[in-house]
């Protein structure tokens, strides 16, 4: 193939191996759907605790048995396997390294709900390790394409330790940020356990004198990309949103680009999910039977005309919790059913377990990390709530869309790019919007929903409408490819 270019991804989380959120998702199918359109990418994350060797036939690699990586006054011996990502070719490189790596949770321990204390040693080690790798592997990557904080310091290395490194001199670097609230920001007592020596540090390393990984690698990176073009702009305008970051961002205005998020049509599609009863566009009868099977799995009476209300999320702040808790009587006033699934801030999880014990008929809440759940909530909820006081492109209004399940979502980043208002727009309508951030604001479009619903003519136009929307890999893929080429271009200059 002309034009072929040889791309390192780099991950901490890629599913199916090991997934908290959205970034799993994407850095799982953008890679396959790069690998489909003909280049050669390989991808390297860490092997946690998590991963089955077994399952995932994780081999060795000969080259790879053993890469010393020195960090600070330490000579740490990681090694690295490899396994394809299930179903597809893509080359996954697990660097091992069990005294950082295998433990039961990625960034977070369950158990204390605290960060781990040593996150800035883990993820550093992880940065370096990969140069190390991709040198024994003989592999010069035209392009580095790092994601969010723990990968960001690949960048700043480059810079500043492998400048004269002839094997990384054509090398480009792309720091695509999935959620700018997570920085990885760390008091500067780790830098000699990260390895960086007192003469290193300058201002491409620190903000608020704090080390920041993010921050390193927006300063250093070639370009930058974001996961929707919404986000993109809200970034450099919003002081909020910016989180704290905004001068940064607006220093480097003219090479961030918002490509929205694909959507792996090989795991979201009701019509081959292998968790739910199949349907489609034309035979909708599979959707009801999910409905039922939801009402049981949640067991909540099965009413036909009842909406179930579908959320799964991470139950964070930034999800937008808090404006369900506070009107949560007047939500269930309304009629419907709310089944709930996620895993996050013990303060939501008290209050919902309380909510589901006093409307026991129409709430119910899972506290766990489910993915055959989460696709029957897709598949069995009528409407499916995303009320982000912020989202950088949120996957699960478009999964929504795929099964005919109407989003109702606040316009904030990819929600704003992905959903049109039913009232404001009711040629075009494939959702329900709402824009201020209050929970009045939010219940209105409930009811506006919850109405709509009523009409079951006009209900089924909705999620026609949303279902024939093509949100598939290939033209995001597509966008990162004109920015991988748009970094060679800059090469031959
Ligand atoms: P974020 O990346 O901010 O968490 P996204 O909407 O982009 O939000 O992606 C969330 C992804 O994580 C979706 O695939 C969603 O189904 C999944 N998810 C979140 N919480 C859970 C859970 N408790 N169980 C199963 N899947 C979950």
């Amino acid at each position: 193939m002309k034009n072929r270019l040889r791309i390192l991804f780099l991950a901490s989380e890629v599913s199916p191996f090991a997934k908290t959120g959205g970034l799993a998702d994407v850095t799982s199918s953008l890679p396959k759907a790069l690998y489909d359109m003909g280049h050669d990418i390989r991808i390297i994350m860490p092997k946690y605790g998590v991963i089955s060797e077994r399952k995932y036939i994780l081999r060795e690699v000969i080259r790879l048995k053993k890469i010393p990586v020195r960090m600070g006054n330490k000579e740490h011996v990681t090694c690295a396997k490899s396994a394809f990502i299930p179903d597809s070719k893509v080359q996954v490189y697990f660097l091992d390294y069990p005294p950082y790596f295998a433990r039961p949770d990625l960034y977070v321990d369950s158990k204390t709900g605290a960060d781990y204390p040593d996150n800035a040693e883990r993820f550093m080690l992880l940065c370096r390790a990969v140069l190390a790798t991709t040198k024994l592997l003989h592999w010069q990557p035209q392009v580095i394409h790092c994601n969010d904080w723990q990968t960001a310091m690949i960048p700043w290395l480059l810079k500043h330790e492998y400048a004269q490194d002839p094997f990384f001199a054509s090398t480009s670097t792309l720091l695509s940020v999935h959620n700018l609230a997570y920085q990885g920001s760390f008091d500067k007592s780790v830098l000699p356990k990260i390895g960086i020596r007192p003469e290193q540090t300058n201002e491409d390393l620190e903000i608020y004198g704090r080390v920041n990984f993010l921050k390193s690698g927006l300063v250093t990176a070639d370009v930058i990309t974001t996961v929707s073009p919404t986000y993109a702009e809200e970034i450099q305008m919003d002081m909020e949103l910016s989180a704290g970051l905004l001068d940064i961002l607006r220093a480097r205005k003219n090479d961030i680009y918002g490509i929205l998020n694909g959507i792996d049509h090989s795991v979201w599609n009701p019509e081959k999910d292998e968790f739910i009863s199949a349907y489609n566009i034309d035979d909708m009868n599979g959707k009801l039977e999910n409905k039922k099977a939801l009402a049981a799995k949640a067991r909540l009476p099965f009413d036909e005309t009842t909406p179930i209300i579908g959320m799964v999320s991470r139950m964070v702040d930034q999800k937008g919790f808090d404006l369900v808790a506070d009107v949560i009587d007047k939500i269930i006033s309304l009629k419907v059913q709310l089944v709930l699934l996620g895993t996050g801030d013990e303060k939501y999880h008290k209050f919902f377990k309380k909510a589901a014990k006093t409307y026991a008929d129409n709430i119910a809440v899972f506290l766990t990390f489910d993915e055959a759940l989460a696709h029957l909530i897709e598949a069995g909820s009528d409407m499916f709530l995303m009320p982000s006081r912020f989202e950088p492109c949120g996957l699960n209004q478009m999964y929504s869309l795929r099964y005919g399940t109407v989003p109702i979502v606040r316009k904030t980043g990819g929600l704003a790019d992905t959903i049109t208002d039913f009232v404001q727009e009711p040629d075009k309508g494939n959702g329900f919007v709402f824009e201020e951030y209050n929970s009045s604001s939010m219940l209105t479009a409930i009811h506006h929903a919850v109405t709509a619903y009523q009409d079951q003519k006009n209900w089924s136009k909705i999620q026609r409408r949303g279902m024939k929307i093509d949100f598939s890999w290939t033209q995001s893929a597509e966008n990162y490819v004109k920015v991988y080429q748009k970094l060679e271009s800059k090469k031959r200059k």
